[in-house]
């Protein structure tokens, strides 16, 4: 009878020691798991687990071989990353040859005149694929962190009248209003003036590429002592709800546009870089968009101390 009362008492003690016994050994593996959930793509691959930390055995050599293998990866990525940054390198040098012959040839007065067209379509092709190559050389020294910015302070105003600019001519070419809208400046920022200049352009060459003739695009300025807002709107196509997310991945393009020479042309890597330039620049790229009606996208940089107090003298 004795035996029964005590059973249950041991039973429970039993399952108790079990159970800090088995958690007591799993802890280690859960840690370890929330240590390889951090490495999360080819930019954290430098991380290594901490080799021993009281580890059992087994955990140590699964850590040393985990280890391992993302040292093998972390070569292998950044052997392709450097293949990348040197191919595209080399082809700039005869991509420019190949331009500058064929441009020659298209200037000079005995060249026949049914060569002049398939001429000029080389051309095209020609800068379509320098385009390309810088694109991917950026994207290239973006993923080795070796893309710097030279940044200076600059007057926004200043920036966005000139691109303001090559907008308009690109709008007269497809029959679009392009509208600016700034305060009196100028807006001082700390920024690289040529990467936000690459930046704002290419939204608003989207803008026109992606708005059919009729429609009409924005371009707008805005500043808080914090903070100024560069925002392109347009009344384009748009952006189906499911893709507003993709638009910032590599090489995307939404379907009514894959095609790489129809007649909206493009790569899909210019929001990419944008994206990159913004955030590089402590700052944001934003986009809200719906289909039929329009997009906007919205760059935000932060406003240096030294760059506001340069507002305030002016
Ligand atoms: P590209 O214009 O060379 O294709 P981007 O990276 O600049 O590459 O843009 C990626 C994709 O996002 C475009 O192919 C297009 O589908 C979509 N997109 C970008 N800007 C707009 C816009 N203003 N209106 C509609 N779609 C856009």
């Amino acid at each position: 009878a004795s035996m029964l009362v005590v059973l249950p008492f041991i039973l429970l003690a039993a399952l108790a020691v079990g159970w800090l016994l088995s958690s007591w050994a799993l802890r280690p593996v859960g840690q370890m798991i929330d240590e390889l959930e951090a490495i999360t793509d080819g930019r954290s691959l430098h991380r290594r687990l901490p080799a021993s930390g009281g580890r059992p055995d087994e955990l140590g050599r699964l850590a040393n071989t985990l280890n391992a293998m993302m040292a093998r990866l972390e070569t292998s990525f950044a052997a392709l990353r450097r293949f990348v940054a040197d191919a595209s390198h080399e082809l700039k040098t005869p991509l420019t040859v190949m331009r500058a012959g064929v441009e020659r040839a298209l200037a000079d007065p005995r060249t026949a005149p049914e060569a002049l067209v398939p001429l000029e379509e080389t051309l095209q092709e020609v800068r379509r694929m320098t385009e390309l190559v810088d694109a991917l050389l950026t994207l290239a020294r973006v993923d080795e962190g070796r893309l710097e910015l030279h940044k200076a302070p600059t007057d926004l105003c200043g920036l966005v009248a000139e691109v303001y600019e090559t907008g308009q001519m690109l709008g007269e070419e497809a029959g679009l209003d392009v509208t600016l809208e700034m305060p009196e400046g100028p807006i001082v920022a700390d920024v690289d003036a040529g990467r936000m200049r690459q930046l704002v352009m290419n939204l608003v060459t989207n803008a026109v590429k992606y708005t059919p003739a009729g429609g009409g695009v924005w371009l707008t300025l805005t500043a808080t002592p914090e903070a100024a807002n560069i925002a392109v709107r347009d009344s384009g196509i748009g952006i189906a709800p499911g893709d507003v997310g993709l638009v910032f991945d590599r090489f995307w393009r939404a379907d009514s546009a894959r095609s790489r020479t129809g007649e909206r042309p493009g790569i899909g890597l210019g929001l990419s870089i944008g994206k990159w330039i913004a955030e590089a620049h402590g700052g944001a790229l934003a986009v809200t968009s719906r289909p039929g009606r329009g997009s906007s996208f919205t760059v935000t940089v932060p406003r240096s101390v030294y760059s506001q107090a340069t507002v305030i003298e002016s």
